[in-house]
């Protein structure tokens, strides 16, 4: 089942266009995550949602129905915002149970739905305590019950995440997936941090400029990137301008080709598309992790091996990050490996050689 969908969405202030027709359908009980940067139209596409913002033109249909008569407090939405606003003069079961005092429902039932969400998300004796009392988690967690108490169809929630610091910001990330789970509501969670939207999401829609560049899981998005800003916003990579010089189309619908890129090298590629002229135009990208570094040539090497200087070498705890300039054309790689570099006894300006398979070239 659909719950949500929105067709063709615009909005303007006066001649600038912030939202720039946008359609998208959330199905019943998936996490959703608009992602982009800063200014690209997220809080105001959520408003509009919410019914605080009117679009200059589209429709948006929440169980096939349009609402946009409908006004904010009589939608089956709740909102979580970036700054939680729980109320600081009431505890935590006044705070939670606010919006159903609101609805009129009957004490003893507040009493009972407050006592069950409180213990669903975890936090069963802490109805008596201050606000103040509470860890930044704990608000957290606090600040989404007392949306889910009232069982919306759509929760909205504006980075939520945004004020905490990053350790517990890992933890919430989880702690929110579950929540979403557990409960079954539909979230339409709004980021500018690829690795929120990536580790969370079901769908994830790449806004930039007022448009949605693509939706798709995050599986889609990291490996089939359909832009270039897609490319570079989910995930790190490289990323080569050129031209096709050979292509030919194999028999699984595959199109194995080669590109010489403007800074002069020839690179192999394979995509999934069988569109891939000879003379187009076309970006190609290799996430740093699909790099192989070693410090010799290899023979039976993989299609593509480049002979590089290391430039500088950034552990990061995680992986190494190798910054490289490549002989040939003078152009600088990226290339991440899983451990210290240190192993491999690497350092700058020492020889090494990149390589990476075609299958591994994204176009
Ligand atoms: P995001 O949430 O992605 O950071 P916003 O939706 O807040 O972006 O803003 C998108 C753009 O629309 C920004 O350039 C912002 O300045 C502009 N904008 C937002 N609200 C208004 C408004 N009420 N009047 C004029 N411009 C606005
Ligand atoms: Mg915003």
């Amino acid at each position: 089942a659909i719950d949500l969908a929105c067709e063709n969405i615009c909005k303007h202030f006066s001649e600038f266009t912030a939202v720039d027709n946008v359609s998208f359908t959330i199905p019943q009980g998936s996490f959703f995550s608009i992602l982009g940067p800063s200014g690209c139209g997220k809080t105001t596409l959520l408003r509009m949602l919410a019914g605080f913002e009117s679009p200059t033109s589209g429709d948006i249909l929440i169980k096939n129905k349009s609402v946009l008569d409908v006004p904010p407090n009589k939608r089956p939405i709740n909102m979580v915002f970036q700054h939680l606003a729980l109320f600081p003069t009431m505890n935590i079961e006044q705070n939670i149970g606010y919006g159903l005092r609101r609805q009129g429902v009957a004490k003893a039932e507040i009493a009972e739905r407050v006592a069950a969400v409180l213990k669903r998300v975890g936090l069963p004796d802490s109805g008596k305590k201050r606000v103040d009392q509470l860890s930044g988690g704990q608000r957290q967690r606090i600040a989404l019950a007392r949306c889910l108490v009232l069982n919306p169809t759509l929760l909205l929630l504006d980075e939520p995440l945004g004020a905490l610091d990053l350790k517990l910001r890992e933890q919430m990330k989880i702690e929110l997936k579950q929540l979403q789970k557990e409960f079954g509501t539909t979230f339409v969670y709004i980021t500018h941090d690829q690795s929120e939207a990536l580790v969370m999401s079901d769908q994830i829609a790449v806004m930039n400029q007022g448009k949605f560049e693509q939706v798709g899981t995050p599986h889609e998005l990291y490996y089939q990137p359909k832009t270039a800003f897609v490319a570079s916003f989910v995930g790190d990579t490289n990323r080569w301008s050129g031209v096709v010089k050979s292509s030919v189309n194999q028999e699984d619908h595959q199109t194995q080709y080669q590109v010489t890129t403007n800074d002069g090298l020839t690179l192999d590629c394979v995509s999934q598309s069988s569109d891939i002229p000879v003379s187009s135009n076309v970006d190609v990208f290799v996430r740093p992790e699909a790099i192989t570094v070693s410090l010799s040539a290899m023979d039976n090497c993989l299609e593509n091996q480049l002979e590089c200087q290391v430039e500088n070498i950034l552990f990061d705890g995680a992986k190494s990050q190798i910054i490289a300039i490549d002989k040939q054309s003078g152009g600088c790689i990226t290339a991440a490996m899983p451990q210290t570099a240190d192993f491999m006894g690497l350092k700058a300006g020492d020889a090494v050689y990149l390589s990476f398979s075609a299958k591994q070239a994204l176009s």
